[in-house]
């Protein structure tokens, strides 16, 4: 198996098209084409993990977070990157990073830190923007269900819970070829007026050429009337943070426990404690203050994140319990998530997760 077979079933389930600008998600090196020895999934790829891949005969590295963030200019060995990434590249291992994208959809990080939770009803906490697009396009009547299938097929209709979505109504349609022309129906050069289905389909941008292209391999027109309109809608389903509920109201307290123990933490930073029962919490995994005025907009009573600088806990003014719990605590069910994605994907493959701890921070609690 080459590595991109790997990389496919990656950007399956978080497609590159959802990272944020900022980030370098993908493959940092080592070739697609590559026949792929075995995979070892971390949250970094240090070179300690690293050589515990060449050790364990994985020359594919899937790391959460991208070794490579900011361009390089010089490789020459003088920092921890640097040091990787040669080492990289001297042994032939490629590093796949699945980072933001990663983030952002439904099944992605903070839906694991959810799990661990015992969240209910969860639902993106700052769903993106400029996504979706509208498909507009004429089929002769009796040719739309199979046209509208392959759209489907190729990735369009889909709103939230709901597949093959798609509106249709029957109408007029003109056209008049060029002497140059070969229509379908009709005859070049003159005017044709044909019973046709309209088809509306949404979709999402980043699945754009390939909707298109199966829209054209299915309709028998030579050549293709459609349009493509971009909307404002939110894409529920892609977007950062998560807002979810426990299903009986839970007490402050009990809350930081059970974070305690379902994390192994030595610590927790928060903000003073409200006096209240708990329901509904937003989490993000990583570093998270950009999303504080959104889980507070959403009414959320609690948010639990980590990278929370001091001025940012002022941020909850009392209506809500900042928790800051940990980077890397905060993210390290994500190799578990990647693993196990994987191990379904490729049930016969060495799918394996790195057994190196790659937290840089401890705590001295005196
Ligand atoms: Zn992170």
């Amino acid at each position: 198996m080459k590595i991109i077979n790997i990389i496919r079933e990656l950007e399956k389930k978080a497609p590159l098209a959802f990272q944020e600008s900022y980030d370098n998600a993908g493959l940092l090196t080592g070739s697609p084409e590559m026949l792929c020895s075995g995979i070892l999934c971390t949250l970094d790829a240090t070179i300690e993990v690293l050589k515990e891949a060449m050790e364990k005969g994985c020359n594919l590295v899937v790391a959460h977070h991208p070794i490579v963030f900011k361009g390089l200019t010089k490789i020459t060995g003088k920092n921890y990157v640097e040091k990787a990434i040669i080492y990289a590249i001297k042994h032939d291992i490629a590093i796949y990073a699945i980072h933001t994208n990663l983030d952002n959809v439904l099944n992605g990080v903070n839906f694991s830190i959810a799990q661990r939770l015992g969240l209910i009803n969860t639902t993106i906490l700052s769903p993106k923007n400029n996504q979706l697009a509208k498909l507009i396009t004429y089929a002769p009547i009796g040719t739309a269900e199979d046209i509208t299938q392959a759209l489907f097929n190729a990735g369009a209709g889909h709103i939230s819970e709901y597949s093959e979505c798609s509106f249709t109504v029957n109408g007029m349609g003109s056209y008049m070829g060029s002497a140059q022309s070969n229509p379908t129906i009709g005859k070049p050069g003159v005017k044709q007026f044909t019973s046709e289905t309209k088809i509306e389909v949404i979709l999402p941008t980043y699945l754009q050429s390939q909707v298109i292209e199966a829209l054209k391999n299915k309709h028998p027109y030579e050549e293709v009337a459609y349009y493509v309109i971009p909307l404002l809608n939110e894409y529920v389903t892609v977007g950062s943070g998560l807002l979810g509920e426990f299903s009986a109201p839970i007490d402050e307290m009990e809350l930081l426990t059970l974070l305690k123990d379902h994390f192994n933490l030595s610590v927790i930073k928060h903000t003073p404690l409200l006096n209240q029962k708990i329901t509904k919490i937003a989490v993000c995994g990583g570093a998270g203050s950009f999303l504080i005025q959104a889980a507070l907009r959403a009414g959320a009573q609690y948010f639990i994140s980590s990278d929370i600088k001091y001025h940012e806990f002022f941020d909850a003014e009392n209506r809500m319990v900042i928790a800051d719990i940990g980077h890397w605590e905060s993210e390290q069910y994500t190799t578990e998530l990647l693993f196990s994605y994987l191990t379904t994907k490729f049930p016969n493959f060495a799918v394996l997760k790195t057994a190196i701890n790659t937290n840089p921070v401890r705590y001295f609690l005196g």
